[in-house]
């Protein structure tokens, strides 16, 4: 059971060249590869997920599994089920109850032998309807022949349609002797596998159709109308169920009971129909439950059936992504190949489009060193571009084709990112050359995938009483803690205190204390992103380019329009890791700035495509001094400007913010 197939069990491996990012395999395409036919072998990553399935599969225990879509919650459900003995499987029949019409009789029995009842029982039904049909034209024939002899014709013929009429409707009941096999493993090779995401009460649970002639002879028998559900078909395989948390209450209290009980009663689920009248004998469900779904699933999850699972079973966390080793990376390839060949119509891929898909992988994975689980997504890439290649007739996908795939197939984000950008170039809110006063190119990401810049612009009045850093548009909401830094670090660097209006401030969140009073020599900093727009920005990330446009403004220094930046401030001014950098060097570069700066501590998370990389000189910084060296332009002031900075943020802000 689960032994592990490795994809290099025949295949050559240069081991000089392992390292490359085909693991080193020595294959010309992808149609080298031998795809193992079971699918727990076909699982790659997820190791402990796979151990536990194998495992749960020989004990018989629940699984639950949490995680992100699309890293083989179902794939290994699926796979458990090919896992559990095909011995057991049974045929389910449900028989009319001569004593009670309504409570239809429940028969179990192995699987292929329900084919055999049902086919003995049609036949002896057969049997009888002829000798019915034999009985019934004799009488008939003995009646019109008496009424013939008696002169009495007409009474005849009245006496054998009464007789016709008469064995019609009584034949009726005869379908009631057939038995209504709900369950069918007669063709089974593999344990069953039902799905049973978001399937309302009457799909899980069963359900008995609704008979619109309840009596007169003319209603199909309450057996005939029974309907399994999924927790039925699944008796002896495995019952899926991911976003646990969308089936109703009701519903799961009911799983629950099915699963205790090992047995489930089937009635009609809507309440006024007919069918609620009828209740089955209880049906067996003995069937492995694999509950899925993210945190907020189990959260939201029946606590009884929770701990059902956990007490009687065991809980798993899958992985988002895997360390990139060499064997992985062969493992990948083989991915490409199992995809190709589960789709059966797409060319398979040549070295070049491997390789591009690798670094897809590894691109999308947002850490070093790592490649994504999402295989669900990455698959849907390995499709894209076959079906490229397919529309173009080619034997192979090549690595044109890949990227062309990558183009169409980006996120709704993205394509609105990218919308975005070809905008406001219309706009000519771009600015990518020259130097301007307050205004500095920040980047910020979109969805999860996207990046787009966003720039923020700082500028300096004379206030009306005591001096603010007044914040509006998006900074309102967010971004907090990313003025307060930056407002740290101009108070220390202009020796003069500010206050904020960041909300908080105002509806006494702080304590009176902590409420700066004094003034920025008598000044007032707005701070504003430029057209933000409704999209969900990452507040922390811009407290560089808050920092570097308040500074900007302050000291008349122009910032360099060419530079794009994302980071973190400290209240020390350090400069710390943001997330997506990745995708903000893409949109900077996309939008023509020749620069970005980005935290060094961020710099093994980069990973852009070869096309950007020309464009864009990437610098990495620790110290908001750094950043201001780079980003600002005109060489006297800053130099002198710079010198201060450093003094400031090496002693004095280790002094404390509120001062
Ligand atoms: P989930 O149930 O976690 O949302 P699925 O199991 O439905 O994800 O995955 C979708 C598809 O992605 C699978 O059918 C399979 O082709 C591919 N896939 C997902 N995870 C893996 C994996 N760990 N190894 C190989 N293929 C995978």
């Amino acid at each position: 059971l689960g032994s592990e197939v490795s994809v290099d069990a025949e295949l050559e491996i240069d081991e000089d060249e392992e390292d490359n990012l085909l693991g080193g395999l020595q294959i010309e395409t992808t149609a080298d590869i031998e795809v193992p036919d079971r699918l727990v072998d076909q699982v790659i990553g997820q190791d402990e997920a796979r151990d536990i399935i194998i495992k749960a599969a020989k004990q018989r225990r629940h699984v639950m599994m949490i995680g992100s879509p699309g890293t083989g919650k179902s794939m290994l459900a699926k796979a458990m089920s090919q896992l559990l003995p095909q011995e057991d499987l049974q045929d389910i029949l449900v028989y009319h109850n001569p004593d009670d019409g309504n409570e239809p009789k429940v028969r179990t029995v192995p699987a292929g032998k329900g084919e055999q009842i049902i086919d003995a029982h049609k036949e002896e039904a057969r049997k009888r309807k002829q000798m019915r049909s034999i009985l019934m034209w004799v009488i008939i024939a003995i009646a019109v022949v008496y009424a013939f002899i008696q002169e009495m014709l007409l009474l005849g013929v009245i006496a054998a349609v009464v007789i016709w009429l008469f064995f019609r409707y009584t034949s009726r009941g005869m379908d009631a002797m057939v038995p209504n096999m709900i369950v069918n493993n007669g063709e089974q090779r593999v344990a069953p596998f039902e799905d049973a995401t978001g399937a309302h009460a009457g799909a899980l649970l069963g359900d008995v159709r609704h008979d619109p002639f309840q009596s007169g002879g003319m209603e199909t028998p309450s057996h005939d109308r029974v309907e399994p559900g999924s927790i039925h078909k699944a008796n002896k395989g495995v019952l899926f169920v991911d976003e646990m948390n969308t089936l109703d209450i009701r519903t799961q209290q009911k799983l629950m009971t099915a699963i205790q009980e090992g047995e489930f009663s089937i009635t009609g689920q809507s309440e006024r129909s007919s069918g609620a009248m009828v209740q089955t004998e209880p049906v067996p469900t003995d069937f492995i439950m694999i509950a899925a779904g993210n945190l907020d699933a189990m959260e939201n999850m029946h606590p009884a059936l929770r701990s059902r699972i956990k007490g009687y079973g065991y809980e798993v966390y899958m992985d988002d992504t895997i360390e990139d080793t060499p064997e992985m990376r062969r493992k990948y390839v083989r991915f490409i190949a199992q995809e190709v060949e589960r789709d059966g119509r797409l060319p398979h891929f040549d070295r070049a489009a491997i390789e591009e898909l690798m670094l897809e992988a590894r691109r999308r994975a947002g850490r070093k060193d790592h490649l994504t689980l999402l295989f669900r997504n990455l698959g849907g890439l390995v499709r894209v571009a076959g079906d490229i290649a397919r529309a173009e007739d080619r034997e192979y996908t090549t690595r044109e084709d890949v990227l062309q795939a990558k183009k169409r197939s980006r996120s709704i984000e993205q394509q609105l990112a990218d919308d975005y950008i070809d905008r406001r170039k219309d706009y000519e809110l771009q600015v990518n050359e020259g130097g301007v006063e307050g205004r500095v190119n920040g980047l910020a990401v979109m969805g999860e995938d996207s990046g787009i810049m966003l720039p923020v612009m700082a500028e300096v009045t004379p206030a009306q009483g005591p001096g603010r850093v007044i914040a509006t548009g998006q900074l309102k909401e967010m971004a907090q803690e990313s003025v307060q830094n930056v407002s740290a670090i101009i108070k220390k660097f202009s020796g003069e205190e500010l206050t904020t209006n960041v909300p908080g401030w105002d509806e006494g969140r702080y304590e009176d204390s902590e409420y700066p009073q004094s003034s920025l020599a008598g000044k007032d900093v707005h701070i504003q992103f430029v057209q933000a727009g409704q999209q969900g920005v990452d507040g922390d990330s811009a407290s560089i380019t808050v920092a570097t446009a308040v500074i900007s403004a302050l000291e008349d220094v122009p910032v360099d329009q060419s530079v794009a930046m994302t980071g973190s401030l400290s209240v020390r001014g350090d400069v710390l890791p943001v997330g997506g950098v990745t995708h903000k060097i893409e949109a900077a570069a996309k939008t023509g700035c020749k620069t970005v700066i980005i935290p060094k501590a961020n710099e093994q998370d980069v990973m852009i495509e070869d096309e950007y990389e020309e464009m864009v000189d990437i610098v990495p910084v620790s110290n908001i001094s750094e950043v201001l060296d780079v980003a600002l332009m005109g060489e006297p002031e800053k130099d002198s400007l710079l010198d201060r900075l450093k003094t400031i943020t090496n002693a004095t802000l280790d002094q404390g913010v509120t001062g």
